[in-house]
């Protein structure tokens, strides 16, 4: 492509509205226009990036036996209410009208669509596993769009289900996708962290995440030094610090005058966290629980949630608490009765804790579980943190930032029970299919590769998923020899098979072309002058190497193959 024909111009100075890296180095380089709130136009820098990354995910889904199939983004209302997500879903969900006013959906996901597609195809267990995917557009009406295609309403998904006739089948098409989604990021060259996650209150079933190490990344992950575990923040577990124990002593009530929190506490009694109790107050659903938990530790209300199997958890009002009896400041499970108490396994590590009294201005010493107070359910509720020890071998985990990019999870058969996806078993006995959901935001996938990859000047793309691969810039183009040496260059790189972004702008100078190069961030740049015409060679330079190389003509094409190979994973 030659820039003098190119759509997109970039621009000199940073877009005013542009929160991360991705969004403002995207719209810097002419890659897409924003046409409303978390809604874009893909200009032809981020469509060619898109269409290689999508081209990447179908030879890898195709190969673990995928079928592409393309759902309808519009949809009548009645299969989400017949799942019931048509509530679950919110004001998530867009909702329209007909011209004869019926209710219709724009599809957020296909769980529903791709069901009754199975459904009303599979017979028996001769038709299974079947696995199908789809790459298409999906809308979500955020409340707060934001980060360009990090967190938009329109944007373009991979999403895949599988079915099967049970959970060991299922095991096996799990595996297998775990793998295919291994092999996109690798191929796309994007270290990518393949993690534990939360599965939901259901429990049980698989679910992992694929996250993109970035330091603007929403979600933290632990990962163990020595690579046997990795998890999502919200659903890790890990091995807690050491409190200190010693012989229980009796318990005492003491004056704390003006002393409300556990730094209060720690301060005036010159103790450590981890010889506090807290006592922290959830209203869950319709419910009020107490949870107690070791005060060095804070509580995970994902897993907190999960234990209560409630929709909505938060913490309590004061006069909630108030109402249950605490008093605010010196809230304390010892006495309490008549509401639901949760322990943290931390309460069982350390003892001759201080923990409140209900009293304001005092606190208990020497609290000891279980002797001195009783809690319904103890269950791990902590939130683990980077030092925690490893689950599987003790040492200290790591705290990385990222970007969820990819989702794998076994559903089981909520969806195919819902819509009689049922088959017939080699007993001839009817069974429900056995369901994995398997998703890639795509769009995602390119703002999350910026995100990781860029400097001060631009972006950084590996090879892999580069508009182009190839900027081939022509210094003063409007003199004959550099342009016919340009031109004929460029021929050649096309020849070869090479995607070339070619700068034969003529009233452009040198360092504007120069800066578009590195705010572009393509992989290799060539440059074509008069004095390395005079000189017989070409430049070549990495983006990512601060250091030309200049090559003889002839071996530009061995030159260009190291260089671009140098990206691959
Ligand atoms: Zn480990």
């Amino acid at each position: 492509m030659r820039v003098s024909r190119f759509l997109s111009k970039t621009l000199r100075q940073d877009p005013g509205e542009a929160e991360t890296a991705s969004h403002r180095l995207m719209l810097r380089a002419g890659m897409m226009m924003q046409m409303g709130a978390g809604i874009y136009s893909y200009l032809p820098l981020a469509l060619r990036s898109i269409k290689k990354i999508e081209a990447i995910i179908r030879e890898e889904i195709d190969a673990a036996g995928g079928q592409e199939v393309l759902m309808p983004a519009l949809q009548p209302i009645e299969a989400w209410q017949q799942s019931g997500r048509d509530v679950a879903f919110g004001d998530n969900m867009f909702h329209v009208f007909d011209r004869r006013k019926r209710e219709m959906v724009i599809a957020p996901t296909h769980e529903e669509a791709i069901t009754l597609i199975a459904t009303a195809n599979v017979e028996s267990y001769r038709d299974l596993p079947l696995l199908l995917y789809q790459i298409q557009t999906k809308f979500r009406d955020e409340p707060r769009p934001r980060a360009g295609l990090l967190r938009g309403r329109e944007f373009t998904m991979k999403d895949a289900y599988s079915f099967d006739t049970d959970q060991e089948a299922l095991d096996v098409t799990y595996q297998r996708m775990r793998i295919a989604y291994r092999n996109i990021f690798r191929r796309c060259g994007l270290p990518t962290l393949e993690v534990e996650a939360d599965s939901g209150a259901i429990g049980g079933k698989d679910s992992h995440e694929f996250i993109m190490p970035a330091e603007s990344g929403e979600d933290t992950v632990l990962v163990c030094p020595t690579g046997d575990y990795a998890a999502n923040a919200e659903r890790a577990t890990s091995v807690i610090p050491p409190a200190p124990e010693s012989a229980p002593q009796e318990m005492t009530l003491v004056d704390t005058p003006g002393a409300k929190t556990i730094a209060d506490l720690v301060d005036s009694m010159g103790i450590t966290e981890a010889q506090t109790l807290k006592a922290v107050f959830y209203a869950a659903d319709k419910e009020v629980v107490l949870v107690t938990i070791r005060g060095d530790i804070e509580v995970n209300e994902v897993k907190l949630k999960n234990l209560l199997e409630v929709r909505e958890l938060r913490l309590a009002t004061p006069e909630e608490s108030v109402a249950a009896g605490l008093t605010p400041g010196s809230t304390s499970p010892i006495g309490l009765t008549g509401i639901k108490r949760v322990g943290d396994k931390s309460i069982q590590q350390g003892n001759n804790f201080v923990a409140g009294a209900n009293q304001a201005d005092e606190h208990y010493k020497n609290v000891n579980y279980p002797r001195d107070f009783e809690v319904d359910t103890i269950a791990e509720i902590g939130t683990s943190k980077a030092g925690d020890g490893c689950p599987n071998c003790g040492a200290a985990l790591d705290e990385v930032r990222g970007i969820e990019v990819g989702h794998v999870f076994k559903l089981g058969t909520f969806f195919t029970r819902t819509f009689g996806g049922d088959y017939l078993d080699d007993a001839g006995k009817l069974n429900p299919m056995v369901m994995g959901c398997y998703g890639i935001g795509v769009t995602r996938v390119l703002a999350a590769a910026i995100e990781q990859n860029h400097d001060d000047k631009g972006i950084l793309y590996p090879a892999p998923i580069a508009p182009f691969q190839v900027h081939l810039v022509a210094l003063n183009a409007d003199k004959e020899e550099v342009s016919t040496a340009a031109d004929a260059t460029y021929a050649q790189l096309l020849e070869l098979g090479y995607d070339v972004l070619y700068d034969d702008r003529l009233g452009e100078s040198a360092g504007v072309k120069f800066n578009d190069v590195d705010l572009l961030g393509l992989p290799v740049r060539v440059v074509i002058s008069p004095r390395n015409i005079k000189n017989g060679v070409v430049e070549v330079k990495r983006r990512r190497d601060d250091e030309s190389a200049q090559v003889a003509a002839a071996d530009l094409p061995a030159t260009l193959a190291a260089a671009l190979a140098q990206d691959e994973l």
